[in-house]
């Protein structure tokens, strides 16, 4: 039996975070993993070169049923904090786009910063450690551990649960935080795939699967909410980060509107052509507006599945017919089907609900000694490096009272 001030469960960015700053308090700290090495989604993410974080971290960047809970954590550890480490540890980085921070060379670095900082708190590391019953007792909980075949127990005042969200599970991803809240007795708000790619229905599909691989900047609207990026046709639906985006707040049976040009009155723009060029056909104007492939189906899909008949020289094309294929670029209504699922998505709606949690410590009220953190907890940021802002803040501010 071993026994330690603070045992943590999940050793990816928050729980490694949370370690980071127990250990500077002089705190005995045991950092657990069931995977083979630590920060296995920070190796992956940012497409390898982890996009760490972003220059333009607000709470309205997050999602929660408390959109308030966020506020404190991110306050106390900012962008600017993780930033200022990232210098201290000579990590090159540039801003790609939208205030999005990535390293210049591998997301390896920011792990090896965060293994280099644990191990000068004095971090007990342990890898490969799968985590069996957790029991609270008097002045703490006990943790039971096989590892290299052997089973062992910890001890510890403290718990951290930094287990993630169940969103790629070939990662090591598990709903294991949201099975120990519910042994608690802790709400947890239904945990549903966000920044993943939509999905088309058969016919849909049918229609526009020689599409994969078109992209374009789009904005995509759902209900009241609205983004602006790139939009990519794949074989099962859209993606592209723009998508990504819409996901986190598309429910089931809800149309999603895209527009196709953003930056044009598509309108406008065909009656001009009208009277400037009335012998050129519809689909050669299209194609200097709007990839061609693309342009080209929706010549062909409007003269098919619509009563506008042939699509040929714009000089023939009434008024309203202009409109209506303004329409299908400047609003393209399309309803989903699904999504790709936790398979593919890079984080998780919901979890541990915040009403459990306090915001300051990350401790639940009903439980003392006992915190979440990180992605397990009902707060989700949006695609470019919110994510992982909050996995380091929240991180932190367990870490200081843990
Ligand atoms: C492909 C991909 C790319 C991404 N890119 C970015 C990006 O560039 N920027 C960004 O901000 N966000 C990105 N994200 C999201 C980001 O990775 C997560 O939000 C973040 O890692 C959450 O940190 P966490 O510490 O809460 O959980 P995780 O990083 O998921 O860590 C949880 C840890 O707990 C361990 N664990 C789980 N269950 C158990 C168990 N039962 N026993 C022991 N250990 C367990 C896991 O092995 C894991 O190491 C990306 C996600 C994916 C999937």
């Amino acid at each position: 039996m071993l026994s330690f001030d603070v045992v943590i469960i999940g050793a990816g960015a928050a729980g490694l975070m949370a370690a980071i700053e127990a250990g500077k308090r002089k705190r005995s700290v045991l950092l657990l993993d069931h995977a083979k090495a630590a920060g296995e989604k920070i190796r992956i993410s940012g497409g390898g070169r982890c996009n760490f974080t972003n220059l333009h971290t607000a709470p309205a960047n997050f999602l929660s049923q408390n959109p308030r809970f966020c506020v404190s954590a991110l306050k106390r550890y900012t962008q600017r904090d993780f930033i200022a480490l990232i210098e201290a540890h000579g990590i090159a980085y540039h801003e790609k786009t939208l205030g999005q921070l990535f390293c210049d060379g591998s997301s390896k670095q920011i792990i090896s910063l965060l293994l280099q900082e644990c191990r000068k708190a004095g971090v007990v590391l342990w890898t490969g450690a799968k985590v069996g019953k957790v029991q609270k007792h008097n002045g703490g909980f006990s943790v039971a551990i096989e590892r290299d075949g052997e089973r062992d127990k910890a001890t510890c005042g403290s718990l951290v649960v930094a287990t993630g969200g169940p969103s790629i599970p070939k990662m090591g991803a598990t709903g294991f935080g949201y099975d120990l809240a519910r042994a608690f007795d802790l709400i947890v708000v239904p945990p549903l795939p966000a920044l993943v790619p939509l999905t088309f229905d058969e016919a849909t599909l049918a229609k526009l699967k020689h599409l994969a691989g078109v992209s374009l900047n789009a904005v995509v609207t759902c209900g009241k909410t609205r983004f602006a990026e790139a939009l990519l046709f794949t074989h099962r639906g859209l993606s592209g980060p723009v998508i990504l985006q819409i996901s986190s707040y598309w429910r089931e049976g809800e149309e999603i509107g895209v527009n196709l040009l953003p930056d044009d009155d598509v309108f406008a723009l065909l009656k001009q052509a009208r009277s400037a060029r009335p012998r050129q056909e519809l689909k050669s104007i299209l194609s200097e507006l709007l990839p061609r492939r693309l342009a080209l189906h929706i010549v062909e899909d409007l003269s098919a599945s619509s009563n506008l008949g042939a699509l040929g020289r714009i000089a023939d094309l009434s008024d309203k017919k202009l409109r209506r294929i303004a329409a299908a670029i400047n609003d393209w209504r399309i309803l989903p089907k699904g999504t790709e699922g936790f398979r593919t998505a890079e984080v998780t709606l919901g979890g541990v609900d915040t009403d459990e949690l306090s915001s300051k410590t990350f401790e639940a009220k009903k439980v003392p000694g006992l915190y979440f953190i990180g992605e397990v907890v009902d707060v989700t940021g949006h695609l470019g490096g919110y994510n992982f802002q909050w996995a380091w803040a929240s991180g932190y501010a367990a870490g200081q009272y843990v």
